[in-house]
């Protein structure tokens, strides 16, 4: 759609590389970005990197494996997407990975994410292995939420999946986290059968009397461990089960909200999130879309190659050429993903796109 420049007005002085009198439209009389079945995108995952240095068996059983030098995006690039985003309707941005606190500017792409008109929270999605460090730095630059991943309360169990004994360290960060006050401290753990399904009791009693919305993902198939999805793939209706006959009640969904149902209790400060993607209509209210550490747009988590975004995130000129580039694309978004059937696309691990 045209954009009128008379709606034009200027971003603030703390922009990527000290640009100034960026031109910004008026976000609100811009068409929000919509893809042909009528959804809007208000929320965009951003992948940093996609080295990590944790081994999760469902995800980088072997660790990292490098594939040659390469480029993440910077932060003047980071600066400019977001900025074409956020004219388009985008409000929230969770950083991503691999593991984004490997990346030493870290700090300052959150500063550049926070500082870009019309984004209204910014969000990390970590291993945790450095929050006890930088929460509060990372609080400063602008960051409202972290989600940390913890696959058991178990040190033992914790390092039998995640290949990593830094349980305690891992744990003292989520405390930090609370101890800031940070809006929302989510926890992830991906629900494993015959490894961490049987521990709801001790994942329920730790959010008693804490402010922890933990959520359990069920495991995704990807294109590097269908023989551990057979073995280990439990449905989060076994939860959902047990929530509903110990009196948790489902929560409305919340403005920008993911996939998650959420349940609460009122004996418990904490709440259940369960992320069941092979739920009927788990793509019914996708507002998701992705980006790679190279600058690919991805429609979808388990969709087809990423197109590429990464000339157009070069100069403040592109900003209009990009916005057209977006819109068009997002004709391509299907309906739903194909795991039901065994399709899993692309990804070959979560850490490539930031789950
Ligand atoms: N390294 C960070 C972390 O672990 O939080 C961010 C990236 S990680 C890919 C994002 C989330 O995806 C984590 O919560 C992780 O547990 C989850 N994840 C990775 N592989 C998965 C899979 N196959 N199925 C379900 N969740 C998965
Ligand atoms: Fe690393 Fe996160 Fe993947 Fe674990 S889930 S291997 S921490 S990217």
């Amino acid at each position: 759609m045209p954009i009128e420049e008379s709606r034009i007005f200027t971003k603030d002085s703390r922009q990527p590389d000290g640009e100034q009198s960026i031109p910004f439209r008026q976000l609100q009389d811009v068409e929000p970005l919509a893809d042909s079945f009528s959804r809007k995108f208000s929320y965009l995952r951003l992948s940093l990197t996609d080295v990590c240095n944790f081994r999760c068996r469902y995800c980088l059983p072997d660790g990292y494996q490098s594939s040659g030098r390469q480029h993440f995006l910077q932060r003047h690039e980071v600066g400019h997407l977001l900025s074409a985003f956020s004219v388009l309707g985008t409000r929230k941005v969770r950083l991503t990975g691999g593991e984004p606190s490997l990346r030493r500017d870290l700090t300052s792409i959150i500063e550049t994410t926070a500082a870009t008109p019309g984004i209204e929270s910014v969000a990390i999605t970590t291993n945790g292995y450095r929050l006890q460090k930088l929460a509060a730095q990372w609080q400063q630059a602008g960051l409202n939420a972290v989600n940390v991943s913890l696959d058991s309360l178990d040190p033992r169990m914790f390092h039998a999946i995640t290949g990593d004994s830094r349980f305690a360290l891992v744990m003292d960060g989520i405390e930090e986290a609370l101890s800031l006050g940070y809006q929302a401290v989510k926890v992830n753990a991906v629900l494993l059968k015959g490894l961490n399904d049987v521990q709801l009791d001790s994942y329920l009693e730790w959010i008693r009397s804490r402010p922890i919305q933990l959520r359990f993902i069920e495991l995704m198939e990807t294109g590097e461990m269908s023989e551990l999805f057979d073995k280990h793939h439990v449905s989060g209706t076994v939860i959902e089960r047990q929530l509903l006959s110990n009196g948790w009640q489902l929560k409305p969904r919340g403005k920008h909200a993911g996939p998650a149902q959420v349940y609460s209790h009122p004996d418990y400060l904490g709440e259940i999130g369960l992320i069941m993607p092979y739920a009927k209509d788990f793509c019914q209210s996708c507002n998701r879309l992705r980006v790679s550490a190279v600058g690919a747009l991805h429609l979808c988590l388990f969709g087809d190659e990423g197109i590429g975004i990464r000339d157009y995130l070069q100069s403040a000129d592109d900003q209009e050429a990009l916005i057209g580039y977006l819109r068009e694309s997002l004709s391509q978004k299907k309906l739903s993903h194909q795991l039901g059937e065994g399709n899993t696309g692309v990804t070959p691990n979560l850490a490539f796109l930031g789950g």
